[in-house]
């Protein structure tokens, strides 16, 4: 049975590339009907916090991935200890003492040689061990070392595959001559290649190697990030990028992960968060974006109207490519006065509309049924009467009701914003 672990250091948030390592065990897991284990290689006492394990616990289970065993490596220390002492036994370690504190190390003896594995994502990889020195496995202050702490617990909980970064790639023959000292089979390894930012180099901070608790709270929809975090190292074919996961499950397997390294693009995935927005339930949505027009003090924290806010979250979801942008993007349904950018009002304000608008106010005013349909039967009829363009008129007038020079439909603003609403906005602009 395929036994895939994920095993994060508790010393920081789950980064992009985390998770992106997280995504492909638990995949796999789920593709082989295998199990997906989570360790916690929490050796570092000082580095190590409950909050960073609590931040981790929360991301994945946000993505999705469910795990079948946790453990903590913390737990672990006596049998570290034991295989150490196995190793010392069989003359393939030494003991040092250290010179600033009571206590030694126990070290691991490195004979040259060949080392050779088959990555089943890189294909045949040969290391020399002349570069490797002496490892220590057991520190003096009796802390393990990470590569001794993690070939100890693949081994012992049973690891098929060890998929990781590639960042990890100069471990690997460590760990494998670690393997072979203590006679254990070895797993298949499978490095997953690097994720670069957009302007090269390894994702850094700057270009988007953000904590995926950033992504959830800047109005990421777990399935986008997912997905994207898919299409970084995997495609399902037929030049598809939105999969859903569960038709991954179907089709992915590690044979078909690109070898190349990825590149982290945050244009695409706004594209692909929009995809899954348009889609999403408005009802789910609404109730995300709430706390976000309370904060902002558009609506109070009780007496609001839910089912007019799901009509306006209705509106702006083909265009909206992050939840947080909402607030903004909608605003001029919240607030008393709106406010016209100056940009706007120089590109489509920049004539006297008191005319057109005085006589669109007449048309809201005679209109028996106040209904998008109606709303712009009347509009369409104004403007052929006088003999302009329906453009001429509606950018002008979405300018007066939204402040902005982009929206949805202008005829759904007007009926949103309500009749008195539109034409208080319209007025301003009468001389
Ligand atoms: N704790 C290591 C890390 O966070 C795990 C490496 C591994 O998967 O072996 O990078």
């Amino acid at each position: 049975m395929v036994r895939v672990r994920f095993a994060p250091s508790p010393t920081g948030n789950l980064h992009i590339g985390g998770g992106r390592t997280a995504l492909f065990n638990w995949l796999y897991a789920r593709t082989k009907q295998g199990k997906f284990i989570l360790r916690i290689e929490d050796t570092d006492k000082l580095r190590s916090k409950q909050e960073f394990v609590d931040e981790i616990l929360n991301s994945l289970k946000w993505l999705g991935f469910d795990w079948d065993e946790i453990y903590y490596q913390s737990q672990h220390f006596e049998t570290y200890h034991e295989f150490a002492r196995k190793l010392l036994k069989k003359g393939k370690a030494y003991t040092e003492r250290s010179l600033e504190r009571d206590g030694e190390a126990i070290i691991f003896k490195v004979i040259p040689q060949k080392i050779k594995t088959n990555d089943l994502i890189r294909g045949e990889i040969e290391f020399d061990s002349q570069v490797i020195k002496d490892q220590v496995l057991i520190k003096s202050d009796g802390t393990p070392t990470y590569n001794f702490a993690c070939v100890i617990d693949d081994v012992a909980s049973d690891i098929t595959h060890v998929i990781r970064g590639d960042d990890h790639i100069s471990n690997t023959p460590k760990q494998v001559l670690l393997y072979e000292a203590l006679g254990f089979k070895l797993p298949q390894f499978a490095h997953l290649p690097l994720i670069m930012g957009m302007e090269g180099g390894r994702l850094s901070k700057r270009t988007g190697a953000t904590a995926i608790s950033d992504y959830r709270a800047m109005g990421y929809l777990p399935q986008a990030l997912v997905n994207y975090l898919l299409l970084l190292s995997w495609a399902p074919g037929e030049n598809r990028e939105r999969i859903d996961i569960n038709e991954a499950i179907k089709l992915f397997d590690l044979s078909n992960i690109n070898k190349t390294s990825a590149t982290f693009d945050l244009k695409k995935l706004g594209w692909m968060n929009n995809q899954y927005l348009k889609d999403e339930d408005s009802e789910k949505l609404t109730d995300q974006i709430i706390p976000l027009l309370v904060e902002k003090k558009y609506i109070g924290e009780e007496n609001f109207d839910k089912k007019y806010i799901t009509s306006l979250v209705k509106l702006f979801q083909p265009r909206l490519s992050l939840v947080n942008d909402f607030p903004d993007w909608a605003d001029f349904f919240f607030v008393d006065e709106v406010t016209i950018a100056p940009k706007a009002k120089e590109k489509y304000l920049n004539k006297d509309f008191s005319r057109e608008f005085a006589l669109f106010i007449e048309r809201l005013d005679g209109l028996k049924s106040f209904d998008v349909v109606s709303i712009e039967e009347e509009f369409r009829s104004l403007v052929s009467g006088l003999g302009i363009e329906a453009k001429d008129l509606i950018h002008p007038i979405r300018v007066a009701l939204t402040g902005k020079t982009v929206g949805p439909g202008l005829f759904e603003v007007v009926y949103y914003l309500g009749r008195e609403r539109a034409k208080k906005r319209l007025r301003r602009f009468i001389k």
